[in-house]
């Protein structure tokens, strides 16, 4: 058995044998704003961490990620956390569906954008 102090309230809580890496105590595992701060220094630290990565090293679970990332409570959209996912389950086909989704509506609605601005454009030269 080890002890670790938690990341967010510095309170010493232990971690039994065999048990997952966590940066942060039981108490403030339960509050999504503790969650989220030890989730952001996590992050700045390791800008490169994959999902799997952020869950083994902080202890706090896939699904709290995406929500907190839902909630726009961390340095990560909640696309970046299912490209994350993507990455690392790409058997998922759902999910690279998705995001081939959203690029495409990222890619007309930059298309779209200039060409609106080209007609407002000859609107004023005809007049
Ligand atoms: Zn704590």
């Amino acid at each position: 058995m080890r002890v670790e102090s938690c990341r967010v309230c510095k309170k010493i809580f232990k971690i039994l044998e065999g048990d997952h890496v966590k940066i942060i105590c039981p108490n403030c595992l339960e509050n999504p704003e503790a969650t989220a701060i030890a989730l952001n220094q996590y992050i700045k630290k390791s800008p490169k961490a994959t999902i799997n990565m952020i869950y083994k090293n902080t202890g706090i679970p896939i699904a709290e990620i995406q929500a907190l990332a839902g909630e726009g409570k961390i340095g990560m959209t909640p696309e970046e956390v299912t490209a994350l996912l993507a990455a690392r389950q790409n058997n998922l086909q759902a999910m690279s569906k998705i995001i081939n989704e959203q690029n495409n509506l990222q890619t007309m609605s930059k298309i779209a954008e200039p060409k609106e601005k080209k007609s407002v454009v000859r609107m004023h030269t005809r007049e």
